[in-house]
């Protein structure tokens, strides 16, 4: 299947590694020219170099920022192009019990995981529907609907993205700009790599072990009943940033490996 990707221009915020930097290769590949972000100027260069490597021909660049620091932000915005796609990746997690989760975390997870998004939807989507066209999607989670009890902060800001998602979709009503949620489940990434290893060592348990229990005790319900692959969840979203999925707008797509139980 041809996406229709070329000479479109995307952003991904938070791709230096992760779900983001398999989505922002995966665009380059469609033919996209990608803008990728990371927080450090040196994180952007090594992922740019590493990206080149992979896809030849690669249409890159990368501006970095930090997503909790608004004056960085602003900096970000200023020097954004005109973007096609934009992609609402950069979030951070940590399981945390509730009554020790403080003020100061609920609020940073809330900058990372949401402002992020709004600071670069107010700069981009008024641009878009000038334009008439252009797919924003926001990385929500699996958590955002089926609230993880180990990091209710976490899932609150899950939540809160398909809130902003839906709502801009229904701002954009009769043009041709789509606005969707993509929510993946337990995914093999830089940060749950480090999260699964940190687990086998405190229970002393191989990663194997770690894993196959985490399915087990924390995710019975997961169809897949192993992690999906970053691969995975950016082929999902390279087709939602495609003009090919014009009829799916405002929606909370599931990739969670079959995790929530609800049919819709
Ligand atoms: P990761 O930790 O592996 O990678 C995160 C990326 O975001 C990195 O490029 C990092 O540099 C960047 N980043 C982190 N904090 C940042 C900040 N303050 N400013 C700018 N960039 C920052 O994470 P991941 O697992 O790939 O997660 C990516 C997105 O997918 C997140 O929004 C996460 O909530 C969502 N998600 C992940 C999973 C999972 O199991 N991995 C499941 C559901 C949803």
């Amino acid at each position: 299947m041809d996406l229709q990707l070329t000479g479109k221009t995307a952003f991904v915020s938070g791709s230096t590694a992760g779900i983001g930097y398999a989505i922002a290769k995966r665009l380059l590949i469609e033919g996209a020219e990608v803008v990728i972000n990371g927080r450090s100027q040196e994180s952007v260069d090594e992922a740019i170099e590493k990206l080149k490597r992979e896809v030849a021909k690669a249409q890159i660049s990368g501006i970095p920022a930090d997503f909790s620091n608004a004056v960085q932000v602003g900096g970000l915005i200023e020097r954004l192009p005109d973007i096609d796609i934009l992609v609402n990746n950069a979030g951070i997690f940590q399981p945390k019990d509730f009554a020790d989760i403080p003020d100061e975390d609920w609020y940073r997870f809330f900058d990372v995981n949401v402002m992020s998004g709004i600071r670069l939807c107010r700069a981009v989507f008024p641009k878009m529907l000038e334009r008439n066209e252009g797919r924003i999607i926001f990385i929500s989670s699996e958590s955002g609907i089926a609230i993880a009890e180990e990091m209710i902060h976490y899932s609150m800001t899950k939540t809160a993205q398909l809130a902003i998602s839906r709502g801009l979709a229904q701002l954009a009503k009769g043009t041709n700009i789509t606005v969707n949620s993509v929510l993946p489940g337990p995914t093999r990434s830089r940060g749950v790599k480090k999260f699964i290893e940190e687990v086998a060592e405190s229970q002393d348990m191989s990663v194997e072990e770690a894993e196959q229990d985490f399915f087990t005790t924390n995710r019975p319900n997961s169809l897949l009943q192993r992690f999906i692959e970053v691969d995975e969840i950016a082929n999902t979203v390279a087709y939602f940033a495609s003009p090919l999925s014009a009829a799916t707008n405002g929606a909370a797509i599931k990739a969670e490996g079959g995790i929530v139980t609800s049919i819709i």
